[in-house]
């Protein structure tokens, strides 16, 4: 469920009609409802209630000074994966001991600027980045809590782009290499071994690669534990999916997610941390964008928008749906027919949706992409010199620009020449 519904025909955010919002800013733009941010958020709060936890929102999927912030007023955890991402957090007022750092290439600068302004735990994905962390630490006369990332291999069944727990994926050390780990970390001065870690991949419509994965961790528990490690964490990772079709998909919800999760680690005492990105972010955004053209190729009709690959990169980097949807609704029983939805980038990539039925649109009439709000303006560029799409947050009837388009001073001002020209 979202709050993007039409209101006499026309597609409002809230209480918000989108067209309001394209007068103010211009088209494209993203828009972002508080409310459905503030639904999925709990969501995962009642699916884990009763069971000490820590609901960390993974950043990367939307790092919106608002929106990092809006979950922050509710207690989120953030899960970071860059030392720009650990200071939007900070900036956006997450105390350093809600927030977990990921990812496998964590820089001795990173560490540094974590350990001073204060971190739950970081989440190591190899053991050079141990021995670099221990170093790092020592240095500081600190110790760095952390949890070892294991790679279960669990094969969990998404895009492979985005599938990060089989033994082929960079992500984590070998489940089966583990003890060992954990058994040097014991050893460091710098370390201290506080969980264990897992994120198999993103965009999971099925419990069952979860259900494996989660299994394996809790095995790891009860060895690492017999081996005298204080393991009193277990972070599950994200990657819970969300219908991006809505006629025929349906992933689990976070209910059963977290019914799956009591069952499965549920016994062992552990404070669980979760870091949903998707599931809060993506139905929380749309993409909204004009026609420029409607245009009639051989034997095909293109559908040419102002917003393209560079505003949002998902359809051409992984062949990803995203439902379109006329602002003013069609009047029932209005003729449809396939339309192309294409970007003017200067790439055949630049191609939203492939004979997509669709009304008849002129030029100027808007259009919203669905599920847009993860993954979406994160990944925006300047391809083509596109000025970075503008982001809204909508809460209610109210509405700010929570990010504007740059102009095009401050754009070509980024660049200098070099004194020889
Ligand atoms: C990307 C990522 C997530 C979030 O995945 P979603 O599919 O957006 O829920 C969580 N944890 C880690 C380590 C990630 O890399």
């Amino acid at each position: 469920m979202d709050h993007f519904q039409y209101r006499g025909g026309i597609l409002h955010a809230e209480d918000v009609p989108l067209p309001e919002i394209a007068a103010q800013v211009g088209t494209p733009f993203y828009v972002y409802s508080s409310a459905t941010l503030e639904r999925h958020f709990r969501l995962f709060e009642e699916a884990l209630e009763g069971m000490p936890h820590l609901v960390c929102f993974a950043m990367k999927a939307n790092s919106n000074l608002a929106v990092v912030a809006t979950l922050a007023r509710l207690g989120a955890g953030m899960d970071v994966v860059s030392g720009g991402e650990y200071r939007k957090a900070r900036a956006a007022g997450v105390p350093g001991d809600r927030i977990v750092f990921s990812g496998v290439g964590k820089t001795r600068e990173e560490m540094r600027l974590a350990l001073e302004g204060g971190i739950r735990q970081f989440n190591v994905e190899s053991e050079p980045e141990l021995e670099a962390l221990d170093e790092v630490a020592r240095s500081m006369g600190l110790r760095a809590p952390i949890a070892l990332r294991v790679n279960p291999d669990v094969d969990a069944r998404t895009h492979e782009k985005i599938s990060t727990g089989r033994k082929e994926d960079k992500f984590g050390v070998p489940i089966a290499r583990a003890p060992e780990i954990y058994d040097r970390a014991a050893g460091m001065a710098g370390i201290e071994v506080v969980g264990v870690d897992v994120h198999i991949g993103s965009q999971l419509i099925d419990l069952a690669p979860f259900e494996a994965a989660f299994l394996k961790v809790a095995d790891l528990t009860r060895e690492l534990r017999a081996r005298g490690h204080d393991i009193r964490r277990l972070d599950l990772g994200g990657g819970l999916g969300i219908p991006y079709a809505r006629d025929n998909s349906a992933p689990p919800l976070p209910l059963d997610y977290g019914a799956l999760i009591r069952r499965t680690v549920g016994d062992l005492g552990c404070e669980v941390e979760i870091e949903p990105g998707r599931l809060i972010a993506g139905n929380a955004g749309l993409l909204v964008a004009s026609v420029i053209y409607a245009k009639q190729g051989e034997g095909r009709r293109f559908l040419i928008l102002d917003a393209a690959m560079n505003d949002l990169i998902r359809p051409a980097m992984y062949g990803a749906h995203h439902d379109i949807v006329p602002v003013q609704e069609a009047p029932a029983g209005a003729e449809v027919m396939p339309w192309d939805v294409v970007g003017p980038v200067c790439e055949s990539g630049d191609t939203f949706a492939r004979a997509r039925l669709l009304p008849q649109l002129e030029p100027g009439a808007l259009v919203a992409f669905r599920s847009a709000g993860a993954y979406g303006a994160v990944m925006a560029s300047e391809y083509n010199t596109r000025p970075l799409v503008p982001e809204v947050m909508v809460r209610g009837d109210h509405v700010a620009v929570i990010r504007a388009r740059p102009s095009f001073d401050e754009m070509v001002n980024r660049d200098s020449l070099p004194e020889w020209l």
